[in-house]
């Protein structure tokens, strides 16, 4: 399935853009990160108005900065600013997520109507049916039975669609995971191996030295006693 470029998610997160904060997100979607001068300099913008769109992206979960020291200047701090991916990611699945429990809920609703009456467009609970004894009450033409309900096709159809979206979300998280814990089993692993190796040093190192400790302990117990 085709996956989402980030502004469609922000668009569909529902997150109001005006054009100034849409330009700068057009441009952290081509990079990683990008320190503010940078980015004021490619957007024509001051400082001060790039810092501002920024900072209100920041406030929306969407972008996030890691400040480093300047090579040269090293007291000075750049800026660096990026999209935040994974953030913006999840904020759109919540979103997903909720879309489709309504849409389920709508059917459970939907369901509930059995009987309408074509020429008036208006539907039916059962009960209600029954009661105007299966004739309409608007114009009294007979009701017929609703066996193939078009919004419940229709949301049907989006449910599939958003539950195919969601769950190639979940397992890619699924995986990114898994390649996570993996990472870190393996890094684990070396970090034991390399605390092994250095134990194995000092022994083999305390080992040539060994008359030399055996004296200073001879020494200070003789003392003690
Ligand atoms: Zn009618």
């Amino acid at each position: 399935m085709e996956r989402k470029s980030i502004i469609q998610m922000i668009e569909e997160i529902g997150v109001p853009l005006d054009e100034e904060t849409l330009k700068v997100i057009r441009i952290l979607e081509q990079k990683k990160m990008i320190s503010e001068t940078k980015l004021a300099e490619e957007l024509g913008f001051k400082i001060n108005s790039t810092r501002k769109l920024l900072y209100r992206l920041n406030n929306l979960n969407l972008a996030t900065y890691e400040k480093k020291r300047d090579e040269k200047k090293k007291w000075w701090y750049v800026y660096f600013w990026g999209l935040d991916r994974e953030r913006i990611e999840g904020l759109y699945f919540d979103r997903k997520k909720r879309d489709l429990d309504k849409r389920k809920l709508q059917i459970i609703e939907e369901e509930k109507y059995k009987f309408e009456c074509k020429k008036c467009d208006m539907r039916f609970l059962h009960e209600d049916a029954l009661e105007q004894n299966f004739t309409c009450p608007e114009c009294g033409e007979m009701m017929t039975e609703i066996t193939d309900s078009k919004i419940i096709k229709r949301l049907k159809q989006e449910i599939n669609a958003l539950g195919a979206e969601y769950s190639a979300y979940e397992e890619r998280k699924r995986l990114e995971q898994e390649k996570e814990i993996k990472k870190r089993t393996i890094e684990e692993k070396k970090e034991e191996e390399a605390a092994e190796r250095k134990k194995k040093r000092e022994a083999r190192k305390a080992k040539k030295l060994k008359p030399m400790p055996k004296k200073t302990i001879k020494k200070s117990s003789k003392k003690k006693k």
